[in-house]
């Protein structure tokens, strides 16, 4: 996919971008973490790619780990299964949501590229049924070698 940002563009773009996670889902996450004992995480530490002039502020970093993880509202982010279409405004969300989700591909992108290790966690992916299955994958990605 072609870079829709020219570099000032986008350094206005990404100053702007402030956490979407919704605070509930968070505390979700938390709670689960907590549950399983697993440290060693910050909430929403400020992350800087000097290279790429952005900063970034991750919903939970486990800096030992180089491990940054986003929790993704289905709304807001577009999830596949639960995107919903709002009827009113239509062209408004769609075009919301389409630039929320070019711009995680790009914070996902560019840390990668700094050697940082991305976890994109669904909203949904916390339920009770997803839950173990969410905590394993945090759990291998924790435990893949830091670049
Ligand atoms: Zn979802």
């Amino acid at each position: 996919m072609p870079d829709v940002f020219t570099k000032a563009k986008r350094s206005e773009v990404m100053s702007r971008i402030r956490s979407h996670g919704n605070a509930a889902t968070e505390l979700r996450l938390m709670k689960l973490m907590r549950d399983e004992k697993i440290t060693g995480w910050r909430r929403q530490l400020p992350l800087t790619v000097r290279s790429a002039g952005i900063k970034v502020r991750p919903d939970f970093v486990f800096r030992r780990e180089r491990l940054a993880v986003f929790v993704d509202g289905c709304f807001w982010h577009g999830c596949p299964r639960h995107a919903t279409q709002p009827k009113q405004n239509r062209i408004f969300w769609e075009t919301k949501i389409l630039r929320n989700q070019t711009r995680d591909r790009l914070v996902t992108r560019e840390l990668t590229k700094a050697g940082w290790t991305v976890l994109r966690i669904w909203e949904c992916a916390l339920t009770l049924k997803r839950a173990r299955g969410t905590l394993s994958r945090l759990q291998r990605a924790l435990k893949k070698p830091a670049r």
